[in-house]
C-alpha cells in the first residue's frame, strides 16, 4: 500500500514531485493559510497518515501526535523547530526532522540587508522622499553610521551567524565579537573574532548586535530590558533568529527612549502581531519573516524536507534528524 503522506500547507513544488514520484498518497491542506490546532487535528484523524510535513506556523505537540498516532515521521520544512515538542516526540519514537543549511546563505544576506536599511536609514529615506518631502540635498539630513571598522557582536556563531559575520568582516572591513554556549575556534580564526563567555560583555562593546540563536527556554528573552540598557546608545540591534528572544515590549520602549539607536527584526515575539507601537517607530525596521524567502532557499527547503521522509521510508537513515 503506498505511503500517505498529509502536507500543513503547499510548499514549493519540486519537494512535492519527489514525493510523487515515489508514488506516496500526498494530502495537501488546501487552505492558503496555517491550520487551527483543531482543523489540524480533524485533518490528520481522516486517514492513517505514515509522515507529516509540517511548518513552523504549526504547533505540533502531544495533541498532535494523539491524532495521528501512525505518523512515525514529523518534518519540518524550517530549520528551527521550536513549534515542535521534541522532547514528546521523543518518548512516543516520532522522529523530527528539520532544514539545516538549505537557507543559511540567503538568512544572512536578508540579515545584512537589514543592516544597512539601519545604518544607511534606507526605509525612512524611501518614504521620506515618496511622501513627496524632499527639497535638495542637506548637509546635515538623514545622518547614518559607517560599517568599516565598527564591531559586529554575533549571538549565535553557527551557520548562519558564521555568514554574517564573513559578509561583514570580508564586505565591510567590520571587527567581529561573538557570544555562543560553544565556544568555535575555526569561526575565531577565520574571522579574527573574540571570543566573550558572557553575552553582557558583548552586547557592552558592539555597535551593531545580530542574533543567531536557536528559540530555547535558555534563549527566551535573551534580550531583556536590563540587557538593552547594557548596549551602546548607539547600537543597533537586528533579529533574524526567532521573535521570542527579545522582550519587544522592552525592545519598543528602549527605540522610544534612545536607549539604543535603531533595530531591525524579521521575527516577533507574538507572530504575526506586532508589540504595541513598534510599527510607528522610524527607527525600527520591520520584515515579516521573509529572511528565508527566496525560490531557491525555499525549493532546496523542499527538497530536503522530502529527502528526509523519503530515506526514513526507505529504511535508511534521514540527513536531518532534530
Ligand atoms: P545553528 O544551529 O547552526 O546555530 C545556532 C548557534 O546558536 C549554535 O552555534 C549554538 O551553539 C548557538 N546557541 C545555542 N544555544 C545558545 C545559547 N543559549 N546562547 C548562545 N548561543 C547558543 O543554526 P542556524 O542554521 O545558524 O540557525 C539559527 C536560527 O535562525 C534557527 O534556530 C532559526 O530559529 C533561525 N532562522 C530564522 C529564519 C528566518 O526566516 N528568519 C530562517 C532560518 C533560521
Amino acid at each position: 500500500m503506498a505511503k500517505k503522506i498529509y502536507i500543513t500547507r503547499r510548499i514549493p513544488e519540486i519537494g512535492i514531485k519527489m514525493l510523487q514520484d515515489k508514488g506516496y498518497e500526498l494530502d495537501i491542506n488546501p487552505k492558503d493559510r496555517p491550520l487551527k490546532e483543531k482543523e489540524l487535528v480533524r485533518a490528520l484523524g481522516k486517514k492513517p497518515y505514515d509522515a507529516v510535513l509540517c511548518l513552523l506556523t504549526d504547533q505540533i505537540g502531544a495533541k498532535i501526535f494523539d491524532s495521528v498516532p501512525t505518523a512515525k515521521i514529523f518534518a519540518n520544512y524550517a530549520v528551527g523547530f521550536n513549534n515542535i515538542a521534541v522532547e514528546e516526540a521523543k518518548k512516543r519514537g516520532v522522529m523530527i526532522t528539520n532544514t539545516p543549511g538549505a537557507l543559511t546563505d540567503t538568512v544572512a544576506e536578508h540579515t545584512v540587508a537589514l543592516i544597512l536599511s539601519l545604518t544607511c536609514r534606507i526605509v525612512e529615506g524611501d518614504s521620506f522622499t515618496r511622501k513627496g518631502k524632499y527639497e535638495g540635498w542637506a548637509p546635515m539630513h538623514l545622518l547614518g553610521t559607517d560599517l568599516k571598522g565598527k564591531t559586529i557582536g554575533i549571538l549565535g556563531a553557527g551557520r548562519i551567524g558564521a555568514r554574517v559575520a564573513h559578509i561583514v568582516k570580508n564586505g565591510f572591513g567590520m571587527n567581529v565579537i561573538y557570544y555562543d554556549v560553544a565556544r568555535n575556534e575555526e569561526f575565531e580564526k577565520e574571522y579574527e573574532a573574540k571570543y566573550f563567555g558572557a553575552v553582557d560583555e558583548v552586547l557592552k562593546e558592539a555597535d551593531v548586535v545580530s542574533i543567531h540563536v536557536p528559540l530555547l527556554d535558555s534563549t527566551r528573552h535573551l534580550i531583556n530590558k536590563e540587557r538593552l540598557a547594557m548596549m551602546k546608545k548607539t547600537a543597533y540591534l537586528v533579529n533574524t533568529s526567532r521573535g521570542p528572544v527579545i522582550d519587544e515590549v522592552a525592545l519598543v520602549d528602549a527605540l522610544k527612549n534612545g536607549v539604543i539607536r535603531g533595530a531591525a527584526l524579521d521575527v516577533f515575539e507574538n507572530e504575526p502581531k506586532l508589540a504595541k507601537g513598534l510599527a510607528k517607530l522610524d527607527n525600527a525596521v520591520i520584515t515579516p519573516h521573509i529572511a528565508s524567502a527566496t525560490e531557491k532557499a525555499r525549493g532546496e527547503m523542499a527538497i530536503l524536507a522530502s529527502t528526509n521522509i523519503i530515506a526514513f521510508f526507505e529504511g535508511k537513515t534521514p540527513p536531518n534528524i532534530v
